[in-house]
């Protein structure tokens, strides 16, 4: 096998021959997968297999502990009272059409101080910001609710939840191959290794989720009233925003703004097979 390294202990008789450590890391790595295959559930929402170890009220503690200092990193709360009761009536407009099985979350939307950062983000269990770099440069309410809306998405295909369980697999699965492969192969390469492979499983999930979530946010905008086609030209704004001075933080995280104007009129097309209805607020 040509990954061994040849160990020359080994070939004194006082050594065992068993591979005890490559076993302990087997079993280490099988209870990692168990643990993970235990907290498959489907989301009633979007019909998708996950796996989740945590609860809804976990969720929303999660949320409302990390709240203020992700506010922080962003500049605090924007002092503007008016427009941050522009962000909560378009961001409560959206929670009200929400269906039943969209699950018992405490939303609350936050207008973040930071004029450079063109970012909105969600936290697990229904904590929603949007900085004002990117509030300042959208043009209506409708807009408003794209981004609010795919926040939302975020919130209900629980896509934090879902990140955080997957990470203690990879977690589980990076200790288990330490243990089982270490005394064949240079420690060193195995920590790359298997950090390459956690970093690939978690951007995979994300890309996944930032297409689920826009689909979700067309849906939640239409129900309350809103032209879906507003997402289009949030993505357009952001498209924008990435080619300007300020910091595009929103590009690390999410796809190509390109690839998703196409996801998204593929999605409209499906929603709305005779056209997007008439009358409906931009
Ligand atoms: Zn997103």
């Amino acid at each position: 096998m040509a990954i061994y390294r040849h160990n020359p202990a080994y070939d004194s008789p006082a050594r065992p021959r068993i591979p005890v450590k490559l076993f302990l890391g087997l079993a280490v790595a099988a209870i990692a997968l168990i643990s993970y295959c235990s907290k498959s559930q489907v989301n009633p929402i979007t019909g998708k297999t996950q796996h989740i170890g945590l609860s809804t009220q976990q969720e929303i503690a999660m949320g409302l502990q990390a709240a203020p200092e992700m506010a922080r990193q962003f500049g605090g709360l924007h002092p503007d009272q008016k427009a941050q009761d522009i962000v909560d009536t378009v961001g409560q407009e959206l929670v009200a059409v929400l269906p039943p099985e969209a699950g018992q979350y405490q939303y609350e939307f936050h207008l973040l101080a930071d004029p450079k950062t063109v970012n909105a983000f969600a936290l697990p269990g229904g904590q929603i910001f949007i900085t004002a770099a990117l509030f300042n440069r959208l043009e209506t309410r409708g807009q408003l609710a794209g981004v609010l809306g795919h926040e939302i998405g975020h919130v209900v295909g629980r896509h934090s939840a879902e990140r955080i369980t997957t990470a203690e697999l990879t977690q589980g699965l990076i200790g288990a191959a330490t243990v089982g492969a270490s005394d064949y192969v240079d420690p060193r390469a195995t920590q790359q290794v298997t950090g390459m492979v956690g970093n690939m499983i978690l951007m995979k999930y994300g890309r996944g989720d930032e297409l689920e979530s826009d689909r979700l946010g067309l849906r939640f905008m239409a129900d309350a009233g809103y032209d879906p086609r507003a997402l289009i030209v949030v993505m357009e704004i952001l498209r924008e925003a990435s080619g300007g001075s300020d910091r595009p933080e929103f590009m690390s995280t999410h796809p190509d703004p390109g690839n998703r104007i196409e996801m998204i009129q593929q999605e409209l097309a499906r929603m709305f097979p005779g056209g997007v209805p008439e009358g409906l607020r931009e």
